[in-house]
């Protein structure tokens, strides 16, 4: 980074390849790209390492399924960290060379919700970064003239990207962007889904749906909350094993049994679980998961993702005293709370290195996508 270092703004064009997404259903392709520099309040960062997550898969071959459509040709990737190359106007935060985690929830620290100590989801930029653009309604990433959508503010399938300054958290210097990189995302929000949405208590009993890397960081959290019974629920038994790892005390395929798998719960556990965490983004899952919980006190957090589907709820789960919850990156107000989550990470407090069952370069990141979606990764980390 020597020469990059030498001014902190830049004012070129970088020429770096990005993996392209573009039309929805169809692999990526590998091409060159300009990332132009950054505008006032933006921050032009090189992305060392990025996760390959299941929203990405899901923006690319579920747009106008699950998700709602969203413009294409564009640029995924948001689990990811890097290094910041160059700074634009009015930036203070920030100098080339910092070590950074790129963060799809922004933290602006001034709109009402970031006031609130209730919620961690900023606004700032949200209208825009929807549409796949910056502030100033354009995107920093183009090809041959032909500007690519930004993903969620982020677009980490880049060597170069440009995000706003308050989609950007500083991390401590001698953190492993190979691994932390995973904090951008699914470890983040599933951890969070426990400790800091549930609110998971010692001594309690627990199931997590779906055992991909939300699901496990969701068990993680349970076992830093000092559950007693943790089960894990699965239909692919293979995840079983790092389950047990992360601190599955005991593992269900649904599939092993006839009964409804909230029956089995409820049996299993004499009337139900404290908690239940949904990770799998399936409306079928969400009920199993709420009716799984016990009648009084039960919480369910969903972390799962759709944006086109509907929940079909008994009144009288609710009516008698369980409590429904959503959580987005974990309820972690972004900017404050990642780099308290890679000092965790850095204290062993945290398992990260875990999650990582691939290592892949930029040009096979459809290989990563077939990975997942056949269940034998959990997390691919793609290094640029
Ligand atoms: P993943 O594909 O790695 O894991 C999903 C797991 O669910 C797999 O192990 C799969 O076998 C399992 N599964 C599928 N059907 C099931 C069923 N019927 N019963 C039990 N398990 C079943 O995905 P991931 O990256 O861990 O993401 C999980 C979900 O979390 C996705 O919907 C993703 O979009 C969402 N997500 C949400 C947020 C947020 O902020 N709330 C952030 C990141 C990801
Ligand atoms: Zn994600
Ligand atoms: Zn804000």
């Amino acid at each position: 980074t020597s020469a990059t270092t030498a001014s902190k703004s830049s004012t070129s064009v970088i020429k770096c390849k990005a993996a392209v997404a573009w039309e929805p259903g169809k692999p990526l392709t590998i091409q060159d790209v300009d990332v132009a520099p950054p505008k006032v309040h933006e921050v032009r960062i090189k992305i060392v390492a990025t996760g390959v997550c299941h929203t990405d898969w899901e923006y690319l071959y579920e747009s106008g399924k699950g998700m709602k459509s969203r413009p294409f040709p564009l640029v995924l990737g948001h689990e990811a960290a890097g290094i910041v190359e160059s700074v634009g106007p009015e930036v203070t935060k920030f100098s080339p060379g910092d070590k950074v985690i790129p963060l799809f929830l922004p933290q602006c620290g001034e709109c009402e919700r970031c006031r609130s100590p209730k919620t961690n989801q900023c606004r700032k930029n949200w209208a825009n970064m929807q549409l796949g653009v910056m502030a100033d309604g354009t995107s920093r990433i183009s090809y041959k003239n032909q500007q690519l959508y930004q993903f969620l503010g982020v677009s980490s399938f880049s060597q170069y990207t440009v995000v706003p300054d308050t989609s950007l958290t500083k991390i401590r210097c001698d953190a492993p962007l190979d691994k932390v990189c995973l904090l951008g995302c699914g470890v983040s929000t599933g951890y969070g889904a426990a400790v800091k949405t549930a609110k998971v208590e010692k001594d309690s009993s627990c199931a997590v749906f779906g055992l991909g890397a939300v699901g496990l960081a969701a068990v993680m959290g349970c076992q830093v909350a000092g559950a007693k019974r943790i089960i894990g629920v699965d239909i692919n038994p293979d995840k079983f094993e790092k389950a047990r790892v992360f601190g599955a005390t005991e593992c269900i395929n649904p599939r092993d049994h006839e009964k409804a798998i909230q029956e089995v719960l409820v049996e299993k556990t004499g009337g139900g679980v404290d908690y239940a965490l949904e990770c799998v983004g399936s409306p079928v899952i969400m009920n199993a998961a709420l009716e799984s919980t016990a009648e009084a006190w039960g919480t369910c957090v969903i972390a799962g993702w759709t944006e086109t589907e509907t929940m079909n709820i008994m009144v009288e789960k609710i009516l008698m005293g369980r409590t429904l919850k959503g959580t987005y990156f974990g309820g972690w107000k972004s900017v404050e709370d990642v780099p308290k989550l890679v000092d965790d990470y850095m204290n062993k407090k945290l398992k990260l290195d875990e999650f990582i069952t691939h290592n892949l370069t930029l040009d096979q990141i459809n290989v990563a996508f077939d990975l997942l979606k056949s269940g034998k990764s959990i997390r691919t980390v793609i290094s640029l």
